[in-house]
């Protein structure tokens, strides 16, 4: 018998309705599967202003502006072994960190979609910049407001948190260092954090020599919020060990200095 259209356009309905919940039920499924992936999975150290790790990789448009702009290349774009972040920034900090050599957060700036957040940075160095004009005379030859922008932009930043490795570290076992950290062909670059209009230089080109190894802290941009060499005396003996406080921005300047293989200090980047 011959079915009439109207019988198989009710068939054709159902079919496809059945069809279309199955597809989102699966997609829900795998959104949920790949949202659990990035929040239980290692995540990379993303440059400065990174939003939550869950957003930023459906956010970021692998553009590599961030890229480009750098002035100390800190910044790379994930491999295709990074799974669902390939072509997304990070930073390796052992061999490169973001010494905030660019002074203004210019990665975050750049970003065309914002997963980079640079408002908030502007609105810190704002008020910052506002601060310091109502409280210092502007005839002042010393007068610079921008340093205080700048030093509130860079404090406000949080990409991760240092953790100390104490069983490897020199200090804790109370050693010094006297050379040159990561050796003569160690390309990375480093600021010398408050060391006025220096700029960032290799760091295979500074020699240290310390009775206590403390060039994590004596290296940190962001100083003695984020990291000091915490003295104690026990029975007459004393001993030293690098303190991270809540000031540490995640910067991995410390990481890339320290002068132990592997490094007695690493980075945990935020989640989100
Ligand atoms: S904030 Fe750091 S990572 Fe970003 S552009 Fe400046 S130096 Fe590079
Ligand atoms: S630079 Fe490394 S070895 Fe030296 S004090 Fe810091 S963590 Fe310890
Ligand atoms: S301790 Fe200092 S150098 Fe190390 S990650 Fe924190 S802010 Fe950067």
């Amino acid at each position: 018998m011959k079915k009439n259209n109207a019988e198989i356009n009710r068939r054709q309905f159902i079919v496809s309705g059945a069809v279309a919940l199955g597809s989102m039920a699966a997609i829900g499924v795998g959104v949920k599967y790949l949202q659990k992936s990035i929040d239980d999975g290692d995540p990379l150290l993303r440059p400065p202003g990174a939003i939550a790790e869950s957003d930023f990789i459906y956010g970021c448009i692998k553009c590599g502006l961030c890229v480009q702009i750098c002035p100390i290349d800190a910044i790379k774009l994930a491999g295709i072994n990074e799974t669902l972040s390939y072509g997304t920034p990070y930073i390796d900090a052992r061999n490169q960190p973001c010494d905030f050599s660019c002074d203004s957060l210019q990665c975050a700036e750049t970003c065309p979609t914002a997963v980079l957040d640079f408002k908030q940075f502007k609105d810190v160095g704002g008020k910052a910049l506002e601060a310091y004009q109502k409280e210092h005379d502007i005839k002042d030859p010393s007068f610079n407001p921008f340093k205080s922008q700048i030093k509130a932009m860079k404090e406000a930043v949080v990409m991760g948190i240092a953790v100390l490795k104490p069983e490897s570290c020199l200090a804790v076992s109370g050693k010094g260092f006297k050379g040159t950290p990561r050796g003569a062909d160690f390309e990375g670059i480093n600021r010398t954090p408050n060391g006025g209009t220096r700029g960032a230089v290799r760091l295979s080109s500074k020699q240290y020599d310390r009775e206590i190894c403390d060039i994590c802290v004596t290296e940190c941009p962001i100083g003695e919020t984020a990291i000091i060499l915490e003295k104690s005396e026990n029975n007459g003996t004393i001993s030293y060990k690098p303190k991270v406080l809540d000031g540490c921005t995640g910067c991995g300047v410390c990481v890339m200095v320290c002068p132990n293989e592997p490094t007695s200090i690493i980075i945990n980047p935020k989640k989100s």
